[in-house]
């Protein structure tokens, strides 16, 4: 990266601004998995990987505007698998360095079923529980994914269908804030099956729930038997009805809360909001500051092998954050780049994309063009319209219909723009 372009983040000024701390420690590799991520005994003891992060986290803070975080979240991997004294020394190396948690931050903590505490202790994970709460963490997020024991073992999962009821229970006793992470369209699940996992996880009470559709390659051996594209639309629109019979609402493509409980975090992956990833193959993001930068935004990731990222951090003391970067691993956004990245993340959450944004932040050219390539699937009932502002030329808002949310991927093919669709569109 050339130090002239200067892709800092301390000229940005945002409303939000998120950490993302990836653990990549599992007790078992997931057939469908393409996180980074390693089995528990091919990385060092966990508290060599806390002072990697540290040390990370003090040699690249300099080149940050220090600023109150609005949210932390651990994911991973398995982050559950940390010892709640690692995640304070996060916690707190990040304040030290000038981002303190936020007096009303999300704090997030993913957790595997059955990594809370042993399971023959009953007082144990009560206590593990309280612990994690005593460090901030006020949000988790289970990897639940299905309540079907012979689906649960074909992804390969080592957690039982026990773990994750004790989980879920807890939680819900403790009166606790969580969301439940459904994995739908398993090989040869129905929709009754499906409906039945709704059931289950409804009954545990928690106030978000994020829905995915398994994603493999087609030749993939979990591709055998599953629901086709339609079947698929059937599905995510008997989760929304149910969902939505229960008070838990949908605000994005995947993820549904009882009003109010939207995860904070996510939310900056959807909004163009900055970003710091950090830990092995975590992804960072910068905006474009309009008039200063000659780029559209910035996306930045570490390397995804232990080796790789000791070796930068090696590299990294005593150099600036963006001289320690491989330029591989930077990524200054294109217009038309910048321009799909926008569409797409807008139009994946419920509030919509807004055309008079579009206009001003990409140009009047560009809004239009969004417009045209919308309208046949508006036609086809895939998206809804509405009126913002009357008078504002551009004051129209789009969103997903429940039966578009099924099918939103042809609706994000068509705002899929190439290079040389860019210059007639400034
Ligand atoms: S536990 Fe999660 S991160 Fe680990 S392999 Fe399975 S799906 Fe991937």
């Amino acid at each position: 990266m050339s130090s002239e372009s200067n892709p800092d983040f301390r000229s940005v000024s945002a409303p939000a601004f998120g950490v993302y701390v990836h653990i990549p420690y599992c007790l078992q590799i997931c057939t469908y998995c393409d996180f980074v991520k390693f089995e528990v005994g091919d990385l060092p003891p966990m508290g060599r990987y806390v002072d990697l992060l540290r040390e990370e986290i003090r040699s690249r803070a300099e080149s940050l505007n220090p600023t109150p975080l609005s949210s932390l979240y651990l994911g991973g991997g398995t982050p559950s698998l940390m010892r709640p004294e690692d995640m304070v020394a996060v916690r707190d190396e990040l304040a030290r360095a000038g981002f303190p948690l936020s007096a009303n931050a999300e704090v997030t903590l993913e957790v595997n079923p059955g990594t809370l505490g042993p399971v023959d202790d009953a007082d144990s994970p009560q206590s593990r529980v309280q612990a994690w709460l005593d460090c901030g963490v006020t949000r988790f997020s289970v990897g639940a994914q299905t309540f079907n024991a012979e689906l649960l073992k074909v992804t390969g999962r080592k957690h039982s269908v026990a773990d994750t009821h004790r989980d879920l229970e807890l939680l819900s006793r403790m009166g606790l804030n969580f969301n439940f992470d459904l994995l739908f369209a398993l090989p040869g699940q129905s929709l009754r099956e499906l409906e039945e996992d709704l059931r289950q996880a409804l009954a545990y009470g928690p106030r978000h729930l994020s829905a995915y559709c398994l994603t493999v390659p087609e030749k993939h051996p979990l591709n055998r038997g599953r629901a086709g594209d339609e079947e698929q639309a059937d599905m995510f629109e008997m989760i929304e009805e149910r969902l939505q019979s229960a008070g838990i609402f949908r605000y994005e493509l995947s993820n549904f809360a009882v009003p109010g409980f939207e995860s904070r975090h996510n939310l900056l992956y959807w909004s163009d909001q900055p970003y710091w990833g950090l830990g092995m193959g975590a992804h960072s993001y910068r905006p474009r500051t309009a008039g200063q930068d000659d780029f559209w935004g910035l996306r930045f990731w570490n390397p995804a092998t232990l080796k790789a990222y000791e070796h930068e951090l090696r590299e990294a003391r005593g150099a600036s954050f963006w001289q320690s970067m491989s330029a591989d691993r930077v990524e200054a956004l294109k217009p038309h780049e910048a321009l799909t990245d926008y569409l797409h993340t807008h139009l994946r959450v419920q509030r919509g994309l807004d055309i008079e944004r579009v206009a001003e932040k990409f140009g009047r050219a560009a809004a239009q063009d969004a417009i045209r390539r919308l309208a046949p699937c508006v036609e086809g009932g895939l998206l809804r319209t509405r009126t913002n502002s009357q008078g504002v030329s551009f004051g129209v808002n789009y969103h997903f219909t429940p039966r578009g949310h099924a099918l939103a991927n042809r609706v994000l093919e068509r705002l899929t723009y190439l290079q040389d669709e860019w210059p007639s569109l400034s």
